[in-house]
């Protein structure tokens, strides 16, 4: 900025500077310049030349035409100094100058007036009139000699001063454009090795950001592979997509197989799962930034398995990304399953077990309250003996076979279980108290009119007792198991190969019994 200004402060004084000499070289220049003097010394001759002329012709020697054409040429010379302004130089003003040049033009003016061609008679007159007046303004015509002398040296010396002042300026503008130009120099030279400094330095920069940026992508590489690598051998599937969807950055070879995509950037999510309101709520959680941390979900439509799903939303290259991990759980879940059977199931007989059979009437209590339940409880008459007479190994082959017994008698929705070690419960929702009496009876008869085959060599003849209970509205499980119990205490000490039945007594307390009061 400062260079700029600089340099068209130099520009505009040397054009200033330029046209200062090219007016004064125009003035110099100007014809008529200064000829005052000589006008001066050239009006006064003529006046004298007329003086003549005017005697000649009083004497008859010249005509009007002479004094016409004398006074002619003295008028000529006195009109440079009618409009000259070298009397404005006076160093003190002398009016008398314009005085003498206004007289002898008003008589010049005058005589002219009074002369006319071939009128001698009145040459004569007018000459003896310039005879007369024109000898006394010789005087002023020397006087003004004098003061145009004075008049043009003072004129002159004010120019001088004017263009010494002028080359003192011009002086100045150049040294001070000598001092720009010098300034401009030192600038131009110090920026040019700046420059090259900066060049030097930039050059060294570049090449070690080249080196920076090619190590750091080296690593950048090298992480990725390994990431790859790590991703690759984790048992779980991976993705890694972009929140919109449209990128894919990872997919597991997996789960591209499972969805019969090709290409990972053909991957889209949906085509994972195998509800689509799991994969609805999957992205609505991701999208609120939402992590998911092992839910279960059925995932691959085309061949559904059971995997946990993590996922959360992330950050990758500035954008919003989500990094979900698919663990196959289908031999988790059928171990599962297998063990809640397991934990449901005796071992012995493959019937329920206590606590499920149980379980199984309080659902049927929850699903309907009022609903009529009766319970049998069945104990094998006399099994201590099978067991010492055949031995254990008898004793539990009778218990698998007159469980299969039983399970062949069952019908409908009734619920069967093994509940101790010779002792059997049989759940009969929705029948009443007579109904369960006769089913009772029904398998009472059914097995003890049936010798039970064990193997081909033990046959047993084999009685129950069954205790009977019916739920009355607002009994709890465990006072109808109570009363079956007591009704199965009765049967045995009746004599036992029988059914008893013990009728309600007191309202219960509990309306419905909960899971683990069974
Ligand atoms: P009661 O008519 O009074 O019921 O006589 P009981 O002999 O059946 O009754 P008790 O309670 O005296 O004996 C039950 C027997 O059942 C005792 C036990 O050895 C046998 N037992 C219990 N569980 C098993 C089992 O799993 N396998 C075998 N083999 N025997 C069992
Ligand atoms: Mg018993
Ligand atoms: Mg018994």
């Amino acid at each position: 900025m400062l260079l700029i200004a600089l340099a068209t402060a130099m520009i505009v004084s040397a054009l200033a500077g330029l046209k200062l000499i090219s007016d004064k070289g125009d003035d110099y220049a100007s014809p008529g310049l200064h000829t005052e003097v000589w006008q001066g010394y050239q009006l006064r001759s003529e006046m004298q030349r007329l003086l003549n002329t005017a005697r000649a012709v009083e004497k008859g020697q010249e005509g009007a035409t002479a004094l016409m054409m004398r006074l002619g040429v003295m008028r000529n010379t006195l009109d440079p100094f009618r409009h000259t302004r070298v009397f404005d130089y006076l160093p003190v003003p002398r009016p008398e100058a314009r005085a003498t040049i206004k007289r002898l033009d008003s008589l010049s003016a005058n005589w002219m007036q009074k002369l006319a061609w071939q009128d001698d008679a009145g040459a004569r007159r007018v000459a003896s009139d310039m005879l007369n007046v024109l000898p006394g303004q010789l005087r002023p015509a020397h006087d003004l000699i004098v003061i145009s002398n004075i008049a043009v040296a003072a004129q002159l010396d004010s120019e001088r001063q004017s263009l010494q002042l002028t080359f003192h300026r011009l002086t100045g503008t150049l040294i001070l454009m000598a001092c720009g130009c010098l300034i401009l120099a030192l600038r131009i030279l110090s920026s040019q090795r700046r420059s090259r400094r900066l060049a030097r330095e930039l050059q060294i920069l570049n090449s070690s950001l080249e080196r920076r940026v090619q190590s750091r992508t080296a690593l950048l590489h090298e992480r990725e592979a390994l990431l790859r690598t790590i991703l690759d051998s984790t048992p779980s599937d991976v993705t890694l997509l972009s929140a919109d969807q449209r990128r894919v950055f990872y997919v597991s070879d997996n789960l591209l197989a499972q969805t019969g995509t090709r290409r990972a950037e053909d991957f889209h999510l949906e085509t994972l799962f195998e509800n689509q309101d799991d994969y609805r709520l999957t992205t609505e959680r991701l999208k609120r930034g939402e992590t998911l941390h092992q839910v279960e979900a059925r995932l691959c439509p085309t061949s559904p398995y059971w995997a946990l799903l993590t996922a959360r939303p992330l950050r990758i290259h500035a954008q919003s990304a989500w990094l979900i991990w698919c663990l196959d759980i289908t031999h988790r879940k059928a171990m599962e399953h297998k063990l809640q059977q397991l934990a449901a199931t005796d071992a012995l007989t493959g019937l329920y077990n206590r606590r499920a059979l149980l379980r199984a009437a309080v659902k049927q209590l929850r699903r309907d309250r009022r609903a009529s339940l009766s319970v049998l409880l069945i104990d094998i008459d006399h099994f201590k003996q099978i067991n010492d007479e055949h031995g254990h190994p008898v004793g539990d082959q009778a218990l698998r076979t007159l469980a299969q017994q039983l399970g062949g008698l069952m019908r409908d929705n009734a619920l069967l279980g093994r509940v101790g070690g010779e002792e059997f419960a049989v759940v009969l929702p929705g029948r009443s108290c007579e109904a369960a009496g006769l089913v009772a009876e029904r398998l009472r008869a059914a097995i003890a009119d049936t010798p039970l085959r064990v193997n081909d060599a033990v046959t047993l003849s084999m009685t129950l007792s069954i205790g009977v209970s019916q739920r009355h509205e607002g009994d709890s499980l465990k006072s109808l198991m109570t009363r079956a119990d007591r009704a199965l205490y009765q049967a045995k000490a009746e004599g036992r190969n029988r059914c008893c039945q013990i009728a309600f007594e007191a309202p219960p307390e509990l309306v419905v019994p909960a899971v683990d009061e069974a």
